[in-house]
C-alpha cells in the first residue's frame, strides 16, 4: 500500500528555486531516511510536505493516501495523519504540556467523528505513552516546550507522535543539534512506533542515527533532487566516504 508518492516535485523560496524535481515514493511498513549536505533541500522538502506558506509548490503532485495533498491546507494534513514534528509551536507559555496533547489528540478524534475522550482516560493513555519516551508525568504538567531541554523537546515530539499514531511521521532532525541521548531517543521512539502499517521519514544528516535505526531504504539529496537511493550500506559508504564521490558520479554542481 503506498502512503506517499511525490513526483516532480519542485518548489521555491521567495522566487528562489530549491527543489528541481523530487521523486519519492512510501509505502505502508517503511522507513526511509533521506541525507544531504547542508543546503540541498532537505527541510525545504519537508515544509513543502507540511504545506509550510513559505514555501511555494510551483510543479509535480503529492498523493498521500490517494489524495491529493497539495491541496490540503497544513491543519488537514495533520489531521489526516501526517506528523510533521516541527509544526507544532516551540513554546506555549500557560499551556501545560497535558493540555496541549489532549487538545491535539481530540482534534484528530474529532476529525475522525469520534467523541473527546474522558480526561481519566486520557491520563491513563498519555501514561502509556509516557514509557516509551521515558518520561516522568511532572512533565506534562509544565508549560508546552517552556524552558525544555533539546533532548526533552525531542522527548516530547516523540510523545507527541505516541499519541497521535500517524500514518505519515517526517522528522526532520538536521537543525537541531542533537547529543547523543536525544540521538537514542528519536530511535528508540521510532523503532517503537514504526508499524507496518504507518510510514517513516527521517531526515538526517547524522550517519550516526542509523547507528541505532535500520531504514528500508537511504536517499541522497543534493541540489534540490533525490540524487541515490540505496539501502543502509549507502549511509556507511557516504560515512567513509563523504559525498564528494557521489556528487561527481552523478555530475551534481553545488
Ligand atoms: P537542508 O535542510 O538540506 O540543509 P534547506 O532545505 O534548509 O536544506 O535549504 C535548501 C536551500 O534553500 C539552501 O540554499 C537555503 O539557503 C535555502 N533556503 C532555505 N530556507 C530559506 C528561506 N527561508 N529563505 C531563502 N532561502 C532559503
Ligand atoms: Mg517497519
Ligand atoms: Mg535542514
Amino acid at each position: 500500500e503506498v502512503i506517499l508518492s511525490v513526483r516532480d516535485l519542485t518548489a521555491s523560496i521567495d522566487g528562489n528555486p530549491i527543489l528541481k524535481g523530487v521523486n519519492f515514493e512510501v509505502k505502508a511498513g517503511e522507513v526511509h531516511a533521506i541525507m544531504g549536505l547542508n543546503g540541498s533541500g532537505k527541510s525545504t522538502f519537508s515544509k513543502a510536505l507540511a504545506g509550510h506558506p513559505a514555501y511555494e509548490v510551483t510543479g509535480g503532485t503529492v498523493i498521500y493516501k490517494g489524495q491529493n495533498l497539495l491541496e490540503m491546507e497544513p491543519e488537514e494534513r495533520a489531521l489526516n495523519g501526517i506528523f510533521l514534528a516541527f509544526q507544532y509551536p516551540m513554546e506555549i507559555p500557560g499551556v501545560s504540556n497535558l493540555d496541549f496533547l489532549r487538545v491535539a489528540y481530540n482534534s484528530r478524534r474529532k476529525h475522525e467523528g469520534l467523541e473527546e475522550i474522558d480526561t481519566f482516560d486520557f491520563e491513563d493513555l498519555v501514561q502509556e505513552k509516557l514509557d516509551i519516551v521515558k518520561m516522568d508525568a511532572s512533565f506534562l504538567e509544565r508549560s508546552l516546550n517552556e524552558g525544555f531541554s533539546g533532548g526533552e523537546k525531542k522527548r516530547n515530539e516523540i510523545l507527541q507522535m505516541a499519541l497521535l499514531e500517524p500514518s505519515l511521521a517526517i522528522l526532520d532532525e538536521t537543525d537541531s543539534g542533537l547529543d547523543i541521548d536525544a540521538l537514542k531517543i528519536v530511535a528508540n521512539g521510532v523503532n517503537q512506533l514504526a508499524t507496518p502499517e504507518n510510514g517513516t521519514i527521517l531526515i538526517t544528516h547524522y550517519q550516526r542515527l542509523l547507528d541505532y535505526i535500520e531504514p528500508d531504504y537511504v536517499h541522497v539529496m543534493a541540489a534540490g533532487r533525490i540524487i541515490r537511493t540505496g539501502g543502509k550500506e549507502l549511509a556507511l559508504e557516504l560515512e567513509s566516504r563523504g559525498y564528494d564521490w557521489l556528487l561527481e558520479e552523478e555530475a551534481v554542481e553545488v
